[in-house]
């Protein structure tokens, strides 16, 4: 991290446990204003686990601070006006209600955005969803529900966006698409925190990965570096 970057998300010796049984060990982690980090890794490693415990979904010990404050303590509603967004594994959208109706109650979570311009930020990265506003999300494509899924979360001006495996279930020329858009959205200035089991397109757009395994970082560093590595490369890459 250069001197010019400020840490934005600090996770310091995690555990997330479900029960008895610890799911995340000893997890430490940032991510800096700018930057788009991925945490790759198996199905089962803990991604999604680590994740929902960084929004508070679920009880993480361990720390957390966020922008300078410390996370802790906050509720999700805290967190989310704090500048964290998260864009979960399966969408979770409103299929019963339309494009712009879905996007709307994003920005009403957060309450201090004003909906227009935050729609207009919005339908400028995703033209698709301006000419479906009016469509029930349910109807949407695959590919067309993600982006209204970040289009969602952005409706808060996040400064750190998380995204649980955007490309799941989509075809790759849509998943190119996805992954462009991730990396405008870091050129308009907010972070990413990038969860993939398509390694190889996400350390195509980040600037630094974690390697995820059995609930632990086994390997840690640039995406280049890690894209070089040949354990990585075996297990994730299909080389
Ligand atoms: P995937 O890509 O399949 O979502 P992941 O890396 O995100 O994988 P998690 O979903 O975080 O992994 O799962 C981590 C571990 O925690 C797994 O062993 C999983 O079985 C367990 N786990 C996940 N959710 C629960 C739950 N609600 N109750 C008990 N165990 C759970």
């Amino acid at each position: 991290m250069s001197a010019s970057t400020r840490n934005l998300l600090q996770l310091t010796d995690a555990h997330i446990a479900y029960g008895k049984v610890e799911a995340v060990r000893g997890v430490s982690l940032d991510v800096a204003e700018g930057e788009i980090v991925t945490i790759i890794g198996a199905n089962g490693a803990g991604k999604t686990t680590l994740l929902n415990a960084i929004m508070g979904i679920l009880p993480l010990r361990g720390g957390v601070t966020f922008a300078g404050t410390d996370f802790a303590r906050l509720e999700i509603e805290d967190r989310v006006a704090a500048g964290l967004s998260l864009v979960p594994e399966h969408r979770e959208l409103f299929t019963a209600m339309n494009v712009e109706d879905n996007l709307r109650l994003g920005a009403f979570r957060v309450g201090k955005s004003s909906p227009a311009q935050s729609l207009d930020r919005v339908y400028a990265l995703f033209p698709r969803l301006k000419e479906r506003r009016r469509q029930l999300a349910g109807t949407l494509s695959g590919g067309e529900q993600q982006m209204l899924a970040m289009g969602r979360a952005l409706m808060g001006v996040p400064k750190l966006l998380m995204l649980d495996e955007p490309s799941l279930g989509l075809a790759p020329t849509i998943v190119a698409d996805i992954f462009r858009t991730i990396t405008e959205l870091r050129g308009s200035g907010v972070s990413v925190l990038l969860v993939e089991q398509n390694a190889q397109a996400a350390l195509q757009i980040a600037g630094r990965a974690y390697v995820m395994e059995l609930g632990e970082f086994v390997l840690a560093g640039t995406a280049k570096d890690i894209a070089a590595n040949a354990g990585v490369a075996a297990s994730y890459l299909g080389f």
